[in-house]
Formats: structure tokens, sequence, C-alpha cells
């Protein structure tokens, strides 16, 4: 029988790599979108051609119940979900002295807020079942902190406490939940930043590259998959060695 992985943000960037690295594994696959738009039909096209089943619901991983909504249409589809991907983030970057409360308030309630939303309506049914995979994707800057990046890393390190309690309390169930700290990784998020930025940071990276969503969505099929069934409360840092 196909498992089942929930995925949020998967209409672009390392959000539509794990859902298309997912499918490829033989996963179905549901995942949120906020418009219908190009990005998302190519998305669902994608994952067709990988032979997989696709649910594709409309939510704001901010508003609760649009999350009851998304997990209860999804369990009502494919009647279980094995891994809950809690993907979906946003910036809104400047320096505190300039920072809006609404920009400050916007990014805790998707990202963090967000991966609750998400959580809280997938924990039961994983509970039941005994079983089940939750993966967060954080950032490096939750553990380093970034001039900038209040809002944000303060949302990132928020996932990473969020992500070693339930640890702790569903550990009995065998339900494993890890964070993955990316670093800098290509997508639409980091594309506004100037080409000259992005040169001076790849010479801090040890690898001297920066990320691919590739790299981060390797990481969340080893999470989700049976070779890493003793791997729990754990933050996978993939950075190219940015981060020791
Ligand atoms: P991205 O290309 O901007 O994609 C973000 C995805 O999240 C999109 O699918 C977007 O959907 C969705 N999303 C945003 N707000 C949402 C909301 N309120 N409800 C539901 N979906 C929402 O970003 P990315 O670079 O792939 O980032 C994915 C995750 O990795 C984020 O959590 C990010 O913080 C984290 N991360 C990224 C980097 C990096 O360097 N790129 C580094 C560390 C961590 P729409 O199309 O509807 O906007």
């Amino acid at each position: 029988m196909n498992k089942v992985a929930l995925i949020t943000g998967a209409t672009r960037g390392i959000g539509k790599e794990i859902a298309l690295t997912l499918a490829k594994e033989g996963y179905h696959i549901a995942f949120n979108y906020r418009k219908e738009n190009e990005e998302l039909e190519q998305v669902k096209k994608e994952i067709e051609e990988n032979q997989a089943k696709y649910l594709s619901v409309k939510a704001d991983v901010s508003d609760f119940s649009e999350c009851e909504e998304f997990v209860k249409q999804t369990i009502d589809q494919f009647g279980k979900i094995d891994v809950l991907v809690n993907n979906a983030g946003i910036t809104k970057d400047s320096l505190l002295i300039r920072m809006k409360e609404e920009d400050f308030k916007e990014v805790i309630n998707v990202n963090l807020v967000g991966t609750f939303n998400m959580t809280k309506n997938v924990i039961g049914y994983m509970l039941k079942a005994r079983t089940g995979r939750i993966i967060n994707i954080s950032s490096v800057v939750g553990i380093s902190g970034n001039a900038g990046q209040t809002n944000y890393s303060a949302s990132k390190a928020g996932i990473l406490g969020f992500t070693k309690s339930l640890a702790k309390e569903v550990a009995s169930r065998n339900i494993l939940v890890n964070a993955i700290a990316p670093g800098l990784i290509e997508t639409s998020m980091t594309e506004v930043l100037k080409e000259e930025v992005k040169e001076e940071i790849e010479k801090t990276i040890p690898l001297k590259r920066i990320g691919t969503p590739k790299d981060v969505a390797n990481v969340v099929k080893f999470l989700a998959g049976d070779e890493s069934s003793y791997i729990t409360g754990q933050v996978l840092h993939v950075d190219g060695g940015m981060l020791m």
C-alpha cells in the first residue's frame, strides 16, 4: 500500500522538490496551494508524470480551520497520513528598528503557528495509527540568528523547540519528529538576494556552493523512510558546512 505524504508549500522551491522526490518513491502526495496559477498546474503535472496520486487543497497554513479542512480531505481521499512535512514559510526582512508589528506577526503566524496548525490537525491520526513521521523545515538562522531577520529566525528557532518537545511527547507511539535546518538554497525565496551578496555567502560555505532544493528533499526522503527509524528530536543541517 502506498504511503501518504502531506507537504505544505509545495507549489515551488524546496516543497515542490520534496513532493516530486517522494512521488518518485511511490508516495501519494497531498499539498496545499493559495492561488490557482501556472505553477500549481505544473506541480500537478510533474507529480502525475511520476505515476503518483495527488490531492491539492486551497489552504493557508496560518488559518487553523483551513488546515483542519486540508487534513480532513487528505484522510477522506487517502485514509491515512504517514508523513507530514511542514515546509511552507515566508520572510519579511528588515532591521528591528524598522520592522512593522504586522511583519513580525505574519512571519510567526505562517512559519511557526502554521507548523502548529498542521501538526495539531494531523497528530490525532498518527497517534491512532501508532506510527508517523513529522519533518519540520527550520533554517540555519534559527540556530545562528541573522541581522534583519528577528521575525524569521525567531519563527525558525521556535520550530526547533516545537520539534524536540513533540518528539518527546509522541516517541512512545512510534511517531518520529525531526527538523531540517537548510542553509542558503537556490529558490524564489533567495532570488531576491543580490548576486554579490550570494557570492560573499558562498565564500563562507565550506562546500563552496549554494544548496539546491534537491539537497533538502533527499534528507526529507531519508527522514521519512525506514533507514531513519532510530532518529527523533534531531536537527539535520543541510548547509554545506555553513554552520558547525
Ligand atoms: P519559496 O520558494 O518562497 O516557497 C514557499 C512555499 O510556501 C510556496 O509554495 C508558498 O506558496 C508557500 N506558502 C507561503 N506562505 C504560505 C501560507 N501562508 N500558507 C500556505 N503556503 C504558504 O520558499 P523556499 O525557499 O522553497 O522555502 C521553503 C521552506 O524552506 C521555508 O520554510 C523556508 O523558510 C525554508 N528555508 C529556505 C531556505 C532558502 O535558502 N531558500 C533556507 C532555509 C530554510 P505560495 O505560492 O502560495 O506563496
